[in-house]
């Protein structure tokens, strides 16, 4: 069984990749070609913002994003420490200071009311200007935006969405990239629209700052190919990447659904898994089930299922064995393990079993029995 199966959905769609292939062989546009345009303009309509600007990664996204809000030193900006370390180390190579806040028991997203508490401080205590928050969809759930949205007006900061793990999820109706002032979301191979290689793109409804990251991601370009207006950084997506997205999005849709029976599935066969959590979609909300992720009581009990898993050939995940404010590459930040306790006992609980559109039932029935066997 495979964990994500990227073969069965190339079979079914080999034709046409290799026909856009040949079509960018054929006109040699390998920088900016026009797919780059084509998929940027069916990406913004798709998820109903104004400006989509592809770049050369989810973390570029991230990056770039943070620099057209000119972030720097002695900036806080607001993240959870239950996420990728793309998320926070942008922060920190741009010289401003990441903020964690603990994450919610249920959704794993960004705490609202723990956000508001962290804001006071930062300012009271540690002398950092509030300037912004990544919140993370993680796992495919988008954040609480209400919550979020009201926060960040009250004190007057943005919201960068991290929606590396979201796109094609739904929060109230609107798509995911269409919620905060800029989003962010990623095409590594992995993720819910994937390429075969790095990319990412950028979403925004303002003009000025789609001006901006669009400049920043070529060198800061001005005016001309050889006017420079800012620093910025190499930051474009390939044209070869856009050419295997465009056919890729085509199923993209059909693919979120059926992720959704997929997801549906194995929360229902997990129904009667005792001492396990599955994951809960609140009302309003829409997964874009990059991660079907399930808590087990404790590590030994995590072991257990994942041992038994993997005798059957079934493979798992940890995302995250070890949340960001204990890791060495942010030992300067001061940070303690028992800072973040929602974060950290999700990190000793969690892991993830096989999500993909292309699941079969019967795989599905033999993932859950032997869970269900091992927690009875
Ligand atoms: C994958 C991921 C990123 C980084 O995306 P890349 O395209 O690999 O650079 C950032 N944040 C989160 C939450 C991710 O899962």
């Amino acid at each position: 069984m495979q964990f994500i199966d990227l073969k069965y959905q190339q079979q079914l769609i080999i034709e046409d990749i290799n026909q856009r292939i040949q079509n960018v062989l054929d006109h040699g546009s390998y920088i900016m070609g026009p797919e780059v345009r084509e998929l940027e303009d069916q990406l913004a309509a798709y998820v109903d913002v104004k400006h989509a600007i592809s770049c050369s990664s989810g973390t570029d996204a991230l990056l770039l994003s943070l620099m057209a809000k000119g972030t720097g030193p002695g900036h806080a900006i607001f993240t959870t420490p239950f996420t990728f370390i793309a998320t926070a180390e942008v922060i920190s190579l741009l010289g401003a200071t990441p903020v964690f806040v603990d994450v919610d028991q249920q959704a794993y997203n960004i705490d609202p009311q723990q956000l508001e508490i962290e804001i006071e401080k930062a300012a009271t205590e540690n002398n950092l200007k509030p300037f912004g928050i990544i919140s993370v969809d993680l796992f495919g759930l988008p954040a609480d935006y209400n919550n979020v949205t009201d926060i960040a007006d009250k004190y007057g900061i943005f919201i960068i969405e991290d929606a590396a793990q979201s796109f094609g999820a739904e929060y109230n109706g609107r798509k995911t990239c269409a919620l905060t002032d800029i989003a962010c979301t990623s095409f590594f191979p992995a993720k819910p629209l994937g390429c075969y290689g790095d990319g990412g793109m950028c979403f925004t409804n303002n003009d000025e700052l789609a001006d901006i990251i669009k400049s920043l991601r070529l060198h800061g370009k001005g005016t001309h190919k050889y006017d420079n207006a800012r620093i910025g950084v190499n930051g474009r997506l390939d044209t070869l990447q856009a050419a295997i997205l465009l056919s890729k999005f085509r199923i993209f849709p059909e693919e979120i659904e059926k992720r959704q029976h997929a997801a549906d599935r194995y929360t229902r066969q997990l129904k009667q898994a005792e001492h396990i959590t599955p994951p809960l979609v609140p009302e309003g909300y829409k997964s874009a089930w990059a991660q079907y992720s399930i808590l087990a009581e404790n590590t030994l009990h995590r072991e257990a299922i994942q041992n038994a898993l993997k005798e059957a050939g079934i493979p798992t995940a940890v995302y995250y064995p070890k949340p960001l404010h204990i890791q060495t590459a942010f030992k300067s930040l001061g940070y303690s393990p028992g800072d973040f306790p929602v974060s950290e006992s999700c990190s000793e609980r969690i892991f993830s079993i096989p999500m993909h559109p292309y699941l079969k039932k019967e795989d599905q029935l033999k993932v859950t029995d032997i869970i269900n066997k091992v927690t009875a």
